[in-house]
């Protein structure tokens, strides 16, 4: 049962929609995912069309035992729901892909994989997320996408301001809300629900933009999205942004067939109306305004062990285009993370609790380096750098549970498993069976 204030306020603000809104949200939730340009096409026998406004989104007939697909583990494609997919048109139209981007609430991953995918190794995001419980699954999430140009962060909105002031040529507000475009996907979202929950929401949205506003570059785009519906979370404080912060509200090109509705500011995606679940987004670009772009105080001594020469020599043929990346080693693990944001990376290292910079690349084991797993989950891995074991169904399953493989005829010493071709990880082959190097953290508990 929807809470009757929320009727009365939908009510108010849809008129002879409101009903079609309400049937809406009885349906069952659409199920749709975005690939991965690790994988050239899908592998789900499901009928897939294609999502209008994301050249990768597409939406599922039904929904799969995700678990029991290898390849949703090895970040082949994110399982997203298709209305939040349009933050790409705001990229596409006002951001330009070498840019420094700030996804400041990003946990668990979704738009931040889909930031990471649209920069590519031009530009750099940077995801944050304040909550300590749900920023590893936004670093696993990362890692799995596989494209190291993200660095995963674990601060409160008003550190960038301080340490990174008109750094940001985009930051994307993705708030904390009431969650009324979920309450077809979660009751509990139905539970939480009341006008105060909305009161609250809007007091902490705003302070979350006001924290991080100075982060953000004069002229710079700021993306500001829930996924409620109510216009005091939305339009309200999209103008609020405009009037009190001082931004431009900017209009996106969309094909009307969508369904997408434009607003007083903004635009809403209702579930009657769209193929998708309840989203709101508006792009703003902050006034112009002359700055003086920060200076990074990178101390001369960099932090971290110097890298024995064959080691370098070692870890760096496992790459793809070893000269893209900065290295820095911290205790037993070396990390790769941009060349082109090194300076800014390292200073962010000396600021920031970072999560993950780049990609986890080796580790000491004994008296050698180790690939790290999150190196087989890389665009940047050069794959023939290893022996590879392709497994069946069953073999891949059992190695995302974290069991020992039987024994194969491949060389003795480190293999990197794979299903369809996809590398999943890593095992040490020892002849007798093959030790299984999958995180313990990101196993399969249950099948
Ligand atoms: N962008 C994410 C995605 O696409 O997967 C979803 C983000 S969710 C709508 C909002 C996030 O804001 C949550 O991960 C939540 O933990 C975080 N959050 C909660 N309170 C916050 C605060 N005061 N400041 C910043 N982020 C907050």
């Amino acid at each position: 049962m929807l809470p009757v204030e929320f009727l009365d306020m939908m009510q108010q603000q849809l008129g002879q929609q409101a009903p079609l809104l309400f049937r809406a949200l009885e349906d069952e939730p659409v199920v749709s995912i975005r690939l991965n340009d690790k994988i050239d096409e899908l592998s789900f026998d499901a009928d897939a069309d294609e999502v209008p406004w994301h050249y990768d989104g597409y939406y599922l007939s039904e929904r799969p035992m995700f678990t029991l697909d290898p390849l949703f583990h090895a970040g082949c494609y994110y399982v997203q729901e298709a209305s939040s997919m349009l933050i790409q048109l705001a990229l596409e139209q006002y951001v330009p892909e070498q840019s420094v981007v700030l996804d400041l609430c990003a946990a668990p991953g979704g738009k931040a994989t889909l930031i990471s995918q649209y920069l590519g190794q031009d530009g750099l995001l940077v995801a944050n997320e304040v909550v300590r419980q749900r920023v590893f699954v936004l670093s696993e999430n990362i890692q799995k996408w596989g494209n190291g140009n993200t660095v995963v962060t674990h601060n409160s909105p008003a550190l960038f301001a301080d340490a990174l002031p008109n750094m940001f040529d985009c930051i994307l507000v993705d708030a904390p809300c009431s969650g009324e475009g979920m309450f077809r996907k979660d009751e509990q979202a139905v539970a939480d629900w009341s006008m105060r929950t909305v009161r609250t929401c809007v007091e902490r949205q705003r302070s979350i933009l006001s924290d991080v506003w100075d982060a953000l570059k004069p002229g710079g785009i700021i993306i500001y999205s829930t996924c409620t519906f109510n216009r005091h979370e939305d339009e309200e404080n999209a103008m609020w942004i405009a009037e009190e912060l001082g931004a431009d509200i900017l209009p996106l090109r969309l094909d009307p067939a969508w369904g997408v509705t434009e607003s007083l500011a903004g635009y809403h995606c209702y579930p009657h109306l769209v193929r998708g679940e309840g989203f709101y987004l508006c792009v703003l670009r902050k006034h112009r305004a002359d700055y003086t772009p920060m200076k990074l105080r990178v101390p001369r001594k960099p932090a971290g062990t110097p890298i024995a020469p064959d080691t370098l020599e070692t870890v760096r043929s496992w790459l793809h285009h070893p000269d893209d990346w900065a290295l820095r080693q911290a205790d037993r693990f070396i990390t790769a993370y941009p060349m082109q944001y090194k300076e800014l990376i390292d200073y962010m290292a000396t600021k920031f609790l970072c999560i993950s910079t780049g990609f986890g690349l080796a580790e000491e084991r004994g008296k050698f380096f180790a690939p790290q797993h999150s190196l087989s989950m890389s665009k940047a891995l050069r794959q023939e750098a290893f022996p590879a074991l392709e497994l069946n169904l069953e073999n891949a399953l059992a190695f995302l549970r974290t069991e020992a493989l039987p024994m194969t005829n491949m060389p003795l010493g480190l293999l990197m498993v794979t299903y369809h071709g996809i590398p999943l990880g890593f095992v040490k082959n020892v002849g007798a069976r093959c030790n299984n190097l999958y995180p313990n953290e990101w196993r399969i508990r249950k099948l």
